[in-house]
């Protein structure tokens, strides 16, 4: 008898059987969250070649997207509340309720915050939330969204988006999506600024493309976009400059004729394998990795260098190091550049009693990131020859001759 094919199941057997079954499921939940999270915290999904958890879970464990979202969140979140794996176990938490509860939880009022949550609906949650962490209102909003138009046509002027009536339309989320093979839909919404480039673009356009065809302006515009984005990633250019190699004394300089053959021979994807031989995905947040570390003599030629996704670059170095080097490494540079940070904002409060606006006493102030050790007299006058630069600054009355 198929476990599928209930119509023969009696009544009461069919409604005991689903309840056990939710039961079930519920404990498999926890259990499986518990599972996410542990494997999360060992970070076992970069052995396996996927960049994230994320990732993994899709690709790996194949769940869909939103699932993948939303067990991660509620995973991590398990993890720093172990009360909620319990709760979902037993069926006195959801899933949802889990991932809206998050943003809230503090160690101090979980307990609490649980318990009141406790066999609520979504609805129910949402209402808890509203009480005990109370929003301001929402901002009056009026959006000007004119109507989907046939693919390939731009809306029409502003003109007719005032017109009266035209009361908030939801804004619909940029979509991209396949049609059919080799075709794919693309819909958005753009603010007027873009609207007029496109419609500028299209206009410098015309005799090469009278038709104006959207793709086909798009596709130029992207053409153009990435010229550009591989020069800086590369800084490459047309005409590759033959062996004149700027012999930068630093051995981590890369050249950019090494950059641009190591892309295209990497195809501009991560270089991670897995013991089994599967290859990391990531096409995004790649880096320049080298083979030996240059710590050990590693050389930036294209033979001593490989692309790798930020996650991969870092757990090599902490296969290489040691996990507990390169913390420590992490955390000197995230000091360093707290520090940076703390050397320019202790500057605003006295450029601001300067009579300085506050936009233009934090772009000053920010002249002091390079000197965090200097005092505040030395870094302040630092600051002021921002202002000294400029031929009528506010500034110019007591500077330079002030100092
Ligand atoms: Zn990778």
């Amino acid at each position: 008898v198929s476990t599928y094919s209930l119509s023969h199941v009696p009544d009461p057997v069919l409604l005991r059987d689903l309840a056990a079954l939710v039961a079930r499921d519920r404990a498999t939940t926890a259990a499986l969250l518990a599972h996410l999270a542990e494997v999360d915290a060992r970070r076992l999904y970069l052995p396996a070649a996927y960049p994230s958890m994320y990732a993994y879970c899709v690709h790996e464990l194949r769940l869909a997207e939103e699932a993948a979202f939303k067990r991660i969140h509620a995973a991590r979140t398990a993890r720093r509340f172990p009360a909620i794996f319990a709760a979902l176990a037993d069926g006195r938490l959801h899933l949802s309720g889990v991932v809206m509860l998050a943003p809230h939880l503090t160690p101090e009022n979980a307990d609490g915050l649980l318990a009141a949550a406790a066999h609520r609906s979504k609805a129910g949650i949402e209402q808890l939330l509203a009480e005990r962490f109370p929003r301001p209102d929402l901002p009056a909003r009026l959006e000007a969204v004119s109507p989907p138009l046939p693919s390939g046509q731009l809306a029409p002027g502003p003109a007719d988006q005032h017109a009266p009536g035209r009361v908030e339309a939801p804004t619909p989320r940029p979509k991209l999506a396949p049609l059919a093979p080799e075709r794919y839909a693309l819909q958005l919404t753009m603010g007027k600024g873009t609207h007029d480039k496109l419609r500028y673009a299209q206009a410098l356009l015309g005799h090469q493309l009278p038709s104006g065809d959207l793709a086909a302006v798009l596709d130029r515009a992207l053409d153009a976009l990435i010229v550009q984005l591989e020069q800086r990633k590369f800084s490459a250019t047309s005409r590759p400059r033959s062996r004149q190699r700027r012999s930068s004394a630093s051995p981590r300089h890369i050249p950019a004729e090494v950059k641009r053959t190591v892309w295209e021979r990497d195809g501009g994807q991560c270089t991670f394998a897995s013991e089994a031989g599967r290859r990391c995905p990531a096409r995004t947040r790649l880096e320049f990795d080298h083979v030996d570390p240059v710590a050990r003599g590693g050389r930036a030629t294209a033979e001593g260098m490989r692309l790798r996704c930020r996650a991969h670059n870092q757990y090599a170095a902490e296969c290489t190091f040691g996990v507990g080097f390169m913390s420590q490494k992490r955390a000197t540079a995230r000091d360093a550049s707290a520090a940076r940070a703390r050397a320019a904002a202790e500057v605003i409060p006295w450029l601001r009693q300067l009579g300085f606006r506050a936009d233009e006493a934090r772009r000053a102030a920010a002249r002091c990131e390079t000197l965090p050790e200097a005092p505040l007299d030395q870094r302040v006058r630092v600051a002021l020859s921002f202002f000294a630069k400029r031929p009528q600054g506010r500034a110019a009355g007591f500077l330079p001759t002030a100092t």
